[in-house]
């Protein structure tokens, strides 16, 4: 077994939550080393898609709105400084729910608490401006013009080309649990190699589970979540931003996007799907779920009803049982972290989780209750959206 060199911070997992970390680590100086199986936003990990929604609405959850806050600059800072600025596609944000909804309320009153741009629009307002839309169901509708969406996998490959400029080493490798006790003093890979660090961050995604089976098995939930890109009519411009904004229909659990990069409308339903294996599950929609996403967008977009589906994708969200995430310390290993728990909202906020794992790690910040490992219950209770 081969030990060479060693890092301040070893980073396993180079999805969006540890490439951010990587990253922050790198600017603050500190010697990192990137570590992922199969390579940064990659077809089978959570950040892989072409895009993720970034909104500041969050009802209650006041921390994700100021957390959206703060990664929406880091991301434009990243997307400036790099020549990417396309990454980051300024569509607005439009909230679409029933008369009444809570969630929509609360959204209203932090986000005018935080000092976020909003509209209200009624439903003749919604009907006028957005004809594309079958408005059944819907009252109320708020507008986030500053928000958007993120170009997710190259984002991830924007952040870690970054973190590689300022000196962060990356390997593709397949790290095991450490299963030890106390302070680790290093890693070991699936081909044998071994690598010494300070801290270990275990930002492994849907496949924390896996890696650490007794602490987290039952504690993460990855659930099969499937989305659909539809053609747009030709020469139809409805279906692009700025017409249509990101959506997110809080009456039908659904959200999209309009047609980004001319890849189609993107459309895909948030409950939670079936567990399953983030290396093993099948990538292809079933005839079932097509035949529920067609009906779904033939009823809510019309002029879509015969579109043809121009791309799929299936990704699996990464739960935990609040939908909070995990930061915190392996109970039994001192200096080893356990990050992820993104629960189909995360990505948005990376550089906010990056900026927090730093302050963990060197500045011995006072830890988020609702991050701690002791939070994470085994049985699922979704509180956050
Ligand atoms: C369909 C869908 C829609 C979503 N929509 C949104 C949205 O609109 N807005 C939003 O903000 N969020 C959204 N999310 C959630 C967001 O994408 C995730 O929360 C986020 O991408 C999680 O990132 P991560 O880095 O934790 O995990 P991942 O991106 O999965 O990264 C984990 C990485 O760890 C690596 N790894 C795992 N184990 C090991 C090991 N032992 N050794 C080496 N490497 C390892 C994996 O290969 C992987 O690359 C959505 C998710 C899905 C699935």
């Amino acid at each position: 077994m081969k030990t060479g060199k060693i890092y301040d911070v070893a980073v396993v997992g180079a999805g969006v939550f540890g490439a951010w970390t990587a990253l922050v680590l790198a600017r603050r100086g500190k010697r990192v080393l990137l570590l992922d199986a199969y390579g940064p936003g990659h077809s089978r990990s959570s950040s892989g898609d072409e895009s993720r929604i970034i909104r500041m609405g969050y009802g209650a959850d006041e921390i994700y709105t100021r957390w959206a806050q703060r990664s929406l600059i880091l991301w434009k800072e990243l997307f400036a400084a790099t020549q990417n600025v396309a990454l980051f596609q300024p569509t607005g944000v439009l909230w679409l729910a029933e008369t009444g909804n809570a969630t929509q309320r609360a959204t209203r009153e932090v986000l005018a608490r935080c000092g976020v741009k909003f509209a209200e629009l009624d439903r003749q307002a919604l009907a006028e401006r957005y004809a594309q839309i079958n408005p059944d169901g819907i009252a109320t509708a708020l507008y986030e013009p500053e928000s958007g969406a993120l170009m997710a996998r190259c984002a991830v490959a924007a952040t870690v080309a970054e973190a590689l400029r300022l000196g962060v080493e990356y390997r593709v490798a397949q790290v095991r649990d450490p299963q030890q006790a106390g302070k680790i003093s290093h890693i070991t890979t699936g081909a044998g190699e071994s690598f010494g660090a300070g801290e270990f961050v275990f930002a492994c995604g849907p496949w924390l589970g896996k890696t650490f089976p007794e602490v987290l098995g039952d504690r993460i939930f990855p659930t099969r979540q499937v989305v659909f890109y539809f053609g747009v009519p030709a020469g139809d411009q409805r279906f692009s931003s700025p017409a249509l904004p990101t959506f997110l229909f809080k009456t039908d659990e659904s959200y999209g996007m309009p047609n980004l990069e001319s890849r189609g409308l993107k459309i895909g339903l948030d409950q939670h799907g079936e567990r399953v294996d983030p290396d093993t599950q099948s990538r292809i929609v079933t005839q079932s779920e097509i035949e529920q996403i067609r009906k779904y967008v033939g009823w809510r977009f019309p002029p879509l009803q015969d579109a043809p589906i121009v791309e799929t994708r299936v990704c699996q969200y990464e739960n935990t049982s609040s939908g909070d995430f995990l930061m915190d310390r392996h109970p039994e290993m001192s200096n080893v972290w356990l990050v992820g728990g993104g629960s189909g909202h995360g990505f948005k906020h990376g550089p906010a989780v990056g900026e927090y794992m730093a302050g963990q790690l060197l500045d011995e910040a006072k830890p988020e209750l609702r991050f701690s490992l002791a939070s994470k219950a085994t049985a699922q209770k979704r509180a956050v959206y």
